[in-house]
């Protein structure tokens, strides 16, 4: 495993990386989260991302209790978490980055990991009904409480990342450094083009997500929605209609000839090729099971393979970036 900088702080992250989004409590228990987390750490992976919202709580709660089944060094490994929706009805308590919910749902999430402080913390989302200068205030506060040792944004807008970043060095505040946005061969084109300025101006990290685009870059859909898969499960019907689209399935079906030339699956394929871009710091994988685990943890042994002739090829199937 390699490990690059956060953007320009100073952290180092795992090129790979373990997130817990729909897996971990709605399709698997305390055994295998302990043992897909183990199975991470020992390929290298030193960077576990979580959310308040994944499964209301329970991810956190169940990242918690393997943690600390695991027993590893505290200085061995950075835990993220994501604020911005909320558990709770109340006016100040969704879908919001006011100074009461962050300063009091660190708090929560805390207790659920069995943490002390969480290295990287993020507003899930903008919230256009706060001032950005509140939230980057309470993150700040957050951060000089010892509760976050960074902070950052997700699926922000460039413009509202420049503002806070504005307004953090015009105050002398703890600054935002990372963005974790969705980054795919589906997806490049924000990656690529919206957040450019930020991540090349600014050195931004990023801690990219869905590379697999929930696992259909793994080709396992190219015949129906296979039993036991993220397609099946049926709180995510919405994702359906992206998992059986039949130019999507094409386009994966192009791609097989090129995994196999390389001799890599289409995951460790799709994987490696996330981590072409030079400005992505860490791809955060997800699994179901500890195979999955094993098998994209080997995509790391494909990154150098992708030629100019290889992505010119990729370019023809899915467009430039
Ligand atoms: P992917 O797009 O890589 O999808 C992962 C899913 O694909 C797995 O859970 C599994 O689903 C399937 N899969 C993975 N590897 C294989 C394999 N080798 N063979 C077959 N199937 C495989 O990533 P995620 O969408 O899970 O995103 C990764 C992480 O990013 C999340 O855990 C979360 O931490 C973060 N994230 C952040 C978001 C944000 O808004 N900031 C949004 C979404 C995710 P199955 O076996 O069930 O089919």
């Amino acid at each position: 495993m390699k490990y690059r900088h956060l953007g320009k702080a100073g952290i180092q992250v795992s090129e790979l990386s373990f997130g817990s989004w729909v897996t971990f409590h709605t399709q698997v228990g305390i055994e295998s989260t302990q043992a897909m987390m183990a199975a991470a750490y020992d390929a290298g992976v030193n960077f576990f991302d979580n959310a308040e919202t994944y499964a209301a709580g329970e991810a956190e709660r169940l990242m918690g209790a393997a943690l600390k089944k695991l027993c590893w060094r505290r200085g061995s490994y950075l835990v993220s978490t994501k604020l911005f929706w909320g558990l709770h009805a109340g006016p100040n308590e969704r879908n919001t980055l006011n100074r009461k919910y962050l300063l009091e749902s660190i708090d929560g999430s805390l207790k659920r990991l069995q943490l002390d402080y969480v290295d990287l913390l993020f507003c899930h989302r903008a919230d256009p009904s706060t001032p950005i200068e509140e939230t980057v205030w309470a993150m700040h506060n957050i951060i000089e409480r010892g509760k976050a040792l960074y902070w950052g944004t997700s699926e922000w807008e460039a413009a509202d990342i420049l503002l806070a970043i504005e307004i953090a060095e015009r105050h002398h505040l703890h600054k935002p450094v990372m963005e974790q946005p969705i980054y795919n061969l589906f997806e490049q084109h924000r990656f690529c083009k919206g957040y450019l300025p930020v991540y090349k101006d600014h050195g931004y990290g990023s801690t990219t997500w869905s590379p697999l685009a929930s696992g259909l870059l793994t080709g396992k859909y190219n015949d129906g929605i296979p039993d036991g898969s993220r397609g099946a499960l049926k709180e995510l019907g919405w994702l359906q209609d992206q998992l059986t689209d039949s130019e999507r399935l094409n386009r994966v079906a192009a791609l097989k000839p090129l995994a196999d030339r390389m001799g890599a699956s289409l995951a460790q394929f799709s994987l490696a090729w996330c981590l072409q871009n030079p400005y992505v710091s860490t791809v955060l994988t997800g699994a179901s099971r500890v195979e999955q685990v094993q098998e994209n943890m080997q995509a790391i042994d494909f990154v150098d393979s992708f030629t100019p002739d290889v992505m010119s090829e990729i370019e023809l199937i899915f467009g430039v970036g």
